[in-house]
Formats: structure tokens, sequence, C-alpha cells
């Protein structure tokens, strides 16, 4: 036990794939721990829907914050406190449909934070209705006769948005998760991991992944024609080709949070503020 959990019990439906996330996150800080980080290094922030539990579930800092907009609550904290790692879960409903935005531009902008996607392709809190990642065809309740949209692969999105790490990971691969998911937290930069966390309620599809999920190793984690290919590999569609697991892209760019000014306090004084303002700002950096 790291002591990172809470006694709050945990809700979600039994089989869940967000278990397994967040044994993971625990035993992967509790190894970071023994690394030299501290406790008081992580922040973790939440969206709105089943993965957002999460953070009632481990005993660290963390913000709660409304649907669609875990990102930039995690920007903000990162750009606050910059020698702390932020650690934003998400969801597809949450941050593929409704966040959207804010995710193609804390990939463009290099933003500081990793960002674990519970992917379960389905609006699991919600009872059940298609996300931006269902299958085509994907029944639930307010469309008993199937998802009449494909859907898109966000890996590709975020590679183009500028995202300097990229990972898909399926955590029934328990080692490979954890393995992989230490990497996006060491990784400098926007780091993004989807997480094909299965919803045994609303969208089970652990018998499809068990059977298609592929560890993978690309060559040159920097080389993001390779990068590409492996993520064109699967397009959430067919359901006839292996789908890859793994880190494939992971480069260096500099930080959305160095290109802020800091500050001294002669140079607050210099510049005229008020006091109001050079506290906001002493606050801020
Ligand atoms: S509804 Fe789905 S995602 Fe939500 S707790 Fe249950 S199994 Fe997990
Ligand atoms: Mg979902």
């Amino acid at each position: 036990m790291s002591g990172y959990r809470t006694t709050a019990p945990v809700t979600w439906c039994p089989g869940c794939g967000n278990f397994e996330i967040l044994n993971s996150v625990e035993a992967v800080l509790a190894e970071l721990l023994g690394e030299g980080f501290k406790r008081e290094n992580f922040i973790i922030v939440s969206g709105v829907g089943n993965h957002a539990k999460i953070v009632d579930y481990l005993d660290m800092n963390s913000f709660n914050s409304i649907h669609g907009r875990a990102i930039p609550v995690a920007e903000a904290i990162k750009l606050a406190k910059r020698d702390s790692k932020v650690i934003c879960f998400a969801g597809d409903g949450d941050t593929y449909a409704e966040g959207l935005e804010h995710l193609i531009f804390a990939a463009k902008r290099n933003a500081g934070i990793v960002v674990i996607l519970h992917n379960n392709r389905t609006y699991g809190l919600a009872t059940g209705q298609f996300t931006p990642t269902s299958q085509r065809t994907y029944k639930g309740g307010t469309m008993p006769y199937g998802s009449p949209e494909n859907p898109f692969n966000p890996l590709e999105l975020l590679l183009s948005a500028g995202a300097t790490f990229i990972g898909r990971g399926y955590p029934v691969r328990k080692d490979h998760f954890r393995k992989l998911l230490k990497d996006a937290i060491l990784h400098e930069g926007f780091s993004f991991i989807d997480v094909l966390q299965v919803c045994v309620t609303y969208n089970n599809l652990y018998s499809a992944y068990n059977e298609h999920v592929t560890e993978i190793e690309v060559k040159d984690p920097a080389d993001i024609e390779e990068a590409r290919k492996v993520i064109r590999s699967w397009d959430y569609l067919s359901t006839d080709v292996p789908i890859a697991i793994g880190k494939f892209y992971e480069t260096d760019k500099p930080g959305y949070e160095e290109g802020f000014i800091k500050f001294t306090d002669n140079e607050l004084e210099e510049e005229g503020r008020s006091e109001k303002i050079k506290h906001l700002i002493r606050e801020l950096i």
C-alpha cells in the first residue's frame, strides 16, 4: 500500500477498466516516490464522468473540474506551480467531445501536463450515449438503431496538433501499461495516453481488445512519420486489424511555461503596477 488511497468507497461497476487505471497510477506514483519524487510534487485534476471519481480515491492534491475543462485547469496549475507534475484525468465524452478545443490547444502549445484519457468509447456516467470514438453502429439508450457516425482517430489529431508524447495503453496488459504511464509522467511537455478503458456496462469491448491489442515498439520515437504510420494502423473503426499499444511518439520541444515571463520584485516595482496586480502576479509565479 503506497498510502495514496483514500477510504472513499469505490463505486465503479465490478469489472470496469477504471480499477486497473487507479491501481496502476497508485503503483507508479509509489515507484516515483521511491525514486526521489515527493508526494507534493504531484497534483491531479479530473473532468466529469466516471473517470473523474479517481480524484476521490487518491489522497493527493487534487481538483475536480467541470465537464470538458480539466485541461485548462491543469494548464493553469502548471503555470502557477512549475515544479509540479500535473496529471490530468479526462474522459472521451468529456474531452474528445465537450473539451476538444482545450485538448488541441494544450498539445499545440506543448503545455507541461500529463493527460490520461479514459477512453471507454461511451458516456458511461450518462448511461451510454455514443462519443466521438464509439464504434459505428454502437447501440445505446438514445440511439437504439446504432451510431450513424464513424469515430475519429484522436491520436492522429494530437500528433498533428503538436503533442510531444503520444501513446495508447490497455490496462489489462498491466506491466506494459504501467511502464507507459511512468514514461508519460516523466516526459517534459505535453504528454498524452489514450487508454482503452473498457466500460463493461455500456460498451464491453474486452473480447475485441483481448483478441486484437498488440504491443509495439517504434524504432525511433522521435520519427513523426513512423508515429503517424502506427497511429493510422487502427482507425477506431476496423475490427479485423491489430490494435497497437505502446509509446508511439516522443520528442523535445520548448514547453509552454518557458514562454511566460517571471518577474522579479524589482521588475514589478519598475513596471509601476498597483499593489493588487503585483500581489496577483506574485501568486501566479
Ligand atoms: S458505467 Fe462503465 S465506465 Fe462507468 S463505472 Fe460502470 S463500467 Fe465503469
Ligand atoms: Mg467515456
